[in-house]
């Protein structure tokens, strides 16, 4: 039996055990081939029931309707950033960008190489840095614009979008590389999602794209063809050969987030998380500082504070590595800890920091 530690790494990310054991004993003999699922073709049908059971279980468990389409890509959150202005922005059409951390300004800056004057942002915290989101009564989107782009859970500051802008008619654009699926929500209001996998869903690389129909149609068709999503999506994803061996970890977790009860019963988990650990936090502010100074706006996903000096942080870190947890050191730029409990970080795991940080402000505090 291995040795597992309690992984609290921002990205790539700890992923449920079971999907891992799943793929363990799955590795040699894939679906009865002989093979693993590495070594076989992405055009045979044992293949494909894993391409469509991974598409399924992203549609079923977010209940996304027919009118959006599910497609597997790859070059992982950035290339997202790329793709979504050269798709859409172009024939004079605009773009709105709400900036509220690390990517999503590059999110914006990647737009603005693209399409220079169609890009603009309309609301910031950098001057705050990014401890907040925009307040609605801080931004105005343009009613033309082709689309709003925003990032939904901020993986380095610890902020989360709880309620989604109300954009009117405009299409939302999201990166959710680091909170999808973490709860259920109404994807009607988006006309583009886009996942990295690495944070709650699979392997890095892979990213996770839903586009609705009438967005899809304003896509441009006059580009090389890996980066059109008009041919990604006719072709069901397999212009080329996907990343079969990510996929089918991505259908490994996703089946294992169904057998558990689907998308209510991990929010369920996620907000018990959160109250634990923020409930810590709040008993002891003045030794475990939380960075993001609105409730309202904290992360379920990511969670940043300092202790009161960088030395007790260091210690923290050490302290919890050897107690067996992992990961807890913060974004470089912003020093402190951070907690990053995915999905895959269940209650148990968190109720073993939790005890661990009251036991270490006893001792230090
Ligand atoms: C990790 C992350 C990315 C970057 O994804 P890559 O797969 O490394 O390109 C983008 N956006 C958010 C919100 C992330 O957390």
């Amino acid at each position: 039996m291995s040795h597992r530690v309690i992984n609290f790494f921002a990205g790539p990310a700890a992923l449920p055990l079971p999907a891992l054991e799943r793929a363990r004993d799955e590795l040699l003999d894939f679906a009865g081939t002989g093979m693993s699922v590495m070594e076989i073709s992405h055009r045979s049908k044992e293949y494909e029931a894993v391409h469509n059971e991974a598409k399924d279980l992203v549609r079923e468990l977010l209940d996304v309707p027919s009118n959006f389409k599910v497609l597997l890509l790859q070059g992982g959150g950035n290339l997202q950033f790329t793709m979504v202005p050269m798709n859409l922005l172009h024939g004079g059409r605009k773009a709105d960008y709400l900036v509220t951390g690390n990517w999503a300004k590059k999110a914006y800056k990647e737009a603005k190489i693209v399409a220079p004057d169609a890009v603009r942002s309309i609301g910031s915290t950098e001057a705050e840095g990014f401890k907040r989101l925009p307040r609605p009564d801080e931004y105005q989107v343009d009613p033309a614009a082709a689309y709003l782009h925003l990032c939904s859970n901020n993986t380095i500051y610890g902020t989360q979008w709880h309620r989604f802008p109300d954009a009117g008619n405009v299409p939302l654009v999201a990166d959710m590389s680091s909170d999808f699926m973490w709860r259920p929500f109404d994807v009607r209001p988006f006309g583009l999602i886009y996942a990295g996998a690495q944070k709650n869903l699979g392997p890095s690389g892979l990213v996770v794209v839903l586009i609705r129909d009438d967005v899809l149609e304003q896509c441009r068709a006059d580009l090389p063809s890996m980066l059109q999503y008009r041919i990604h999506a006719d072709k069901d994803s397999l212009y080329n050969t996907p990343p079969t061996f990510s996929i089918y970890m991505l259908r490994n977790v996703l089946a294992y987030n169904k057998s558990i009860g689907g998308l209510k019963a991990i929010e369920a988990t996620n907000l018990a998380k959160g109250e634990l650990l923020y409930g810590c936090i709040d008993r002891h502010a003045g030794f475990y500082r939380p960075y993001v100074t609105e409730k309202s706006d904290r992360s379920v996903m990511n969670v940043d504070f300092h202790l009161p000096t960088p030395e007790l942080d260091a210690e923290f870190v050490s302290a919890a590595k050897k107690a067996g947890m992992v990961g807890l050191k913060g974004y470089r730029d912003l020093g402190g800890i951070r907690v990053s409990m995915y999905n895959a970080a269940t209650l148990p795991m968190v109720q073993t920091l939790v005890d661990f940080m009251e036991e270490f402000v006893r001792a230090r505090g």
